[in-house]
């Protein structure tokens, strides 16, 4: 077992008498830009990616929260595989660990954006929260739950009034197009979802995060940032446009740079602050969207 200078005192004395190991590194595929994807094999075998996101300033991990993703959007890689199962709390913590020892840097930042919809398996994640703050030493606001938006799900992580980031993942500025986009929009209409959102911020006192994938020709039209500046106009949060990043099974394009800044520069026109998020690890299928439990096998 790796033992580290990082490892948490109160993990070190569980592990002592519990018979369960670390997760295994399985593989290791370093990007050009820094950024590092690896493969955990967990006790039964499964495997998870994780990925570890220098900058100069902070360490960066992406977590996953479950074996495969069941919420199949349309773009993403990890839907297009079987989900499997929701990771327990220490299967989570180990991801960053695991990261922490192989950059030896103190990891800053964690950001449930890797495989799994961390809404799916709340109670686990919530665990991982707070092993993450209490154990780790990660301020809340330093960790990030990305999610689709399961009903009900929301509502009930607002009256914990955490003080995590809360990233809505959005897509689309009208129902019909989101849920051609994400299948499980279809359950959950947008007017429920910015209803939930506003409770969200009126109940944490906590922004949300707005991402959207830009789709070139798809949603990345004038029309389209005028709708969603509509829905947004007054519910205190921020929209973090994340260029698609190309997975074999479907053939939407890449927005260019120009179209990006166009979207952009749109959306703040309507007084709406927009970032765009730069796609790290893009050569080792590494960014957002690009996880998957397939090429798994074919990296044994
Ligand atoms: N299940 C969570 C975490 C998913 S990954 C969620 O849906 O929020 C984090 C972000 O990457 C999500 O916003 C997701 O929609 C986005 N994403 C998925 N596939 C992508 C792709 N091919 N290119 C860019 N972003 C993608």
């Amino acid at each position: 077992m790796r033992r580290s200078r990082f490892f948490p005192r109160r993990w070190r004395a569980e592990l002592k008498s519990i018979p369960i190991g670390r997760s295994q590194l399985h593989h290791r595929s370093p990007a050009q830009d820094g950024t590092v994807k690896y493969l955990l094999q967990l006790a039964d075998g499964q495997i998870v990616e994780t990925v570890g996101i220098p900058t100069q300033k902070r360490l960066t991990v992406c977590v996953s929260s479950q074996v495969g993703c069941p919420m199949a959007c349309d773009f993403c890689a990890t839907g297009k595989g079987n989900w499997q199962r929701n990771l327990a709390c220490h299967e989570i913590v180990d991801q960053v660990l695991t990261v922490q020892e192989d950059f030896q840097r103190r990891v800053g930042n964690v950001v449930f954006m890797g495989m799994g919809e961390p809404l799916l398996n709340l109670d686990s994640v919530l665990a991982a929260i707070r092993s993450l703050n209490e154990d780790v030493g990660i301020g809340q606001r330093s960790l990030t739950l990305s999610t689709v938006g399961i009903p009900d799900r929301l509502r009930k992580l607002a009256k914990l009034k955490l003080q995590i980031t809360l990233a809505v993942s959005l897509h689309a500025s009208n129902q019909a197009l989101r849920s051609q986009l994400v299948p499980s929009a279809q359950h959950y209409p947008l007017e429920a979802l910015f209803a939930d959102c506003r409770e969200y911020v009126a109940t944490t006192g906590r922004r949300v995060s707005f991402e959207y994938i830009v789709l070139a020709g798809v949603n990345d039209q004038p029309a389209h940032a005028l709708e969603l500046a509509r829905h947004l106009r007054g519910l205190q949060s921020h929209v973090n446009l994340i260029p698609y990043n190309p997975i074999a099974e479907v053939d939407y394009q890449r927005p260019t740079a120009n179209q990006l800044q166009t979207f952009m520069a749109c959306l703040q026109a309507q007084h709406i602050t927009a970032t765009l998020r730069r796609s790290r690890g893009l050569d080792q299928d590494a960014a957002c969207g690009q996880l998957r439990a397939s090429q798994v096998q074919a990296a044994v």
